[in-house]
């Protein structure tokens, strides 16, 4: 991008004279003083650390202006500054400005999972004919949307945004802030269900995606959902579904799964058999979640196809990995619900193993009040005879372990109340072989990671 500072400062509503700056111009909008390149404004936010002290490193990395919270009296640097009321706000104002200017369609897409997965393949399948820019890596805050509409190149004529929340008012802010062409909700699961209560009010939080879309917008939404049916009576804009059941406009059929790919025919195109390089049934519905937004924006299918085929995922949480024995592993050690983790092991499950299936599940964290009673209910998703071995971990996953012990055998359900991973990592040291499946999945907290680190 392109902007010089009198014009930023006119967005911002700068509060001091910039006029001897003000033909200086700028090519990008950085808030991480490492990652400020040549030519950058600076924008100084307050963190756990206030972003003010580092506004001269980010000069050292090629800054060249920077905003200025005007509660700072004294400013203590050579670049020329901007001062502003709230340094967080003039960058979701200068957004608002920069958006207006490129004037973008914008696609906003957010739900409990599948945002990042279904962003990437949107992105993947507007590119195929349209200029696109889209969220970088997860970028889907009052931070990251701004971040995001800001990197955008002049020529961008999509734009496709990530939006996360995790308390109410937060998509309505952001919907309002990007006033999308097209808002899509991929599902409601649990993840946060510890702030808001009730899945009825994760619907109610979710849906506030739609309070920006324009008036002739389109609303996608994952209408197996009946929580997002009944809400979507009272949207007037154009709306289609998609899911797996036959009540949607793009619902799926002849899904088939190999170890590294599910392709999938959908009602819609019915000769055409798309494939996407990832398991789980789940990505199918991100897929047509996809599809249809590809349709709206009328995506020849021969391009559909090879994007989908193409598909590289910025960061797959779902991820193919080879341990150090040879061993397999599906690795997702950066967070879990339980939708998810049903997913996840509907997916494992069907994938041949010379061996065993070995699942590591850790505990699903900040579900609540009910979340033994989560936990409990895996038990439905797991039998010995596919999954022949089971490790469980975390104060929550007891609840899991009391369901399973009188249907697995003693020696095959293992059992770990802490967090303090070198027990379990001692015992899959003794117990994996080349010819196993190793499932990981569990919260972030539980650290996964230092299993996977091992067997790898
Ligand atoms: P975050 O909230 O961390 O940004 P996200 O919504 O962007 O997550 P992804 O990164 O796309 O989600 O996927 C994270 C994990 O969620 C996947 O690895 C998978 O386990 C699960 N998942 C993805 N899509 C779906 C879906 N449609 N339904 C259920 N689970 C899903
Ligand atoms: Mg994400």
């Amino acid at each position: 991008m392109k902007m010089q500072l009198a014009e930023i400062a006119k967005a911002v509503n700068a509060e001091n004279d910039i006029e001897r700056w003000k033909t200086l111009e700028v090519s990008s909008v950085s808030f991480d003083s490492r990652e400020v390149t040549e030519g950058a404004l600076f924008v100084p936010l307050m963190g756990e650390r206030d972003g003010h002290t580092f506004v001269d490193s980010a000069a050292k990395n090629g800054a060249v202006a920077t905003f200025w919270c005007r509660d700072h009296t004294d400013i203590s640097t050579d670049l020329p500054v901007i001062v502003v009321k709230d340094t967080l706000q003039a960058l979701q104002d200068l957004s608002r400005y920069y958006l207006m200017k490129i004037n973008p369609r914008v696609v906003a897409v957010t739900g409990s999972n599948g945002k990042t997965t279904t962003k990437d393949m949107i992105a993947a399948l507007l590119a195929t004919q349209f200029n696109v820019t889209k969220t970088q890596d997860n970028f889907n805050n009052e931070i990251g949307v701004p971040v995001t509409i800001l990197s955008m190149e002049p020529t961008t004529e999509l734009l496709v945004v990530e939006m996360g929340m995790d308390r109410p008012g937060q998509l309505e802010f952001l919907s309002k802030l990007a006033q999308p062409d097209l808002a899509v909700i991929t599902m409601i699961g649990e993840a946060h269900i510890e702030f808001f209560g009730t899945r009825d009010k994760i619907a109610d939080a979710k849906m506030e995606i739609t309070s920006g879309l324009k008036a002739d917008g389109v609303f996608i939404y994952n209408g197996d959902e009946p929580l997002l049916r009944e809400r979507a009576e009272a949207i007037s804009q154009y709306q289609r579904t998609f899911g797996r059941e036959a009540i949607n406009d793009f619902y799926p059929t002849d899904i088939v799964a190999t170890p590294t790919a599910t392709s999938f025919k959908t009602n819609r195109w019915p000769d055409e058999t798309f494939e996407i390089p990832l398991i789980g049934e789940y990505n199918v519905n991100n897929a047509l979640a996809a599809l249809a937004v590809a349709a709206t924006y009328q995506i020849r299918p021969e391009n559909m196809h090879q994007a989908l085929k193409d598909f590289d995922i910025t960061e797959n949480r779902t991820e193919w990995m080879k341990g150090a024995r040879g061993e397999q592993i599906l690795s997702d050690v950066y967070n879990s619900n339980p939708t998810a983790v049903k997913e996840v092991l509907s997916a494992f499950i069907q994938v041949p193993a010379k061996r065993k299936r070995i699942a590591v599940l850790g505990d699903m964290l900040e579900l609540g009040t009910d979340a033994d009673a989560m936990h409990a209910e895996l038990a439905d998703y797991l039998h010995p005879d596919q999954i022949q071995s089971l490790y469980l971990i975390g104060t929550h996953m007891k609840a899991l372990e009391n369901k399973l012990i009188t249907i697995y055998p003693s020696d095959s359900l293992h059992y770990f109340p802490t967090t303090d991973l070198s027990a379990l990592i001692m015992q899959l040291d003794k117990e994996v072989t080349e010819d196993d499946l190793v499932l990981l999945k569990g919260s972030h907290g539980i650290h996964l990671e230092e299993a996977l680190n091992a067997l790898k």
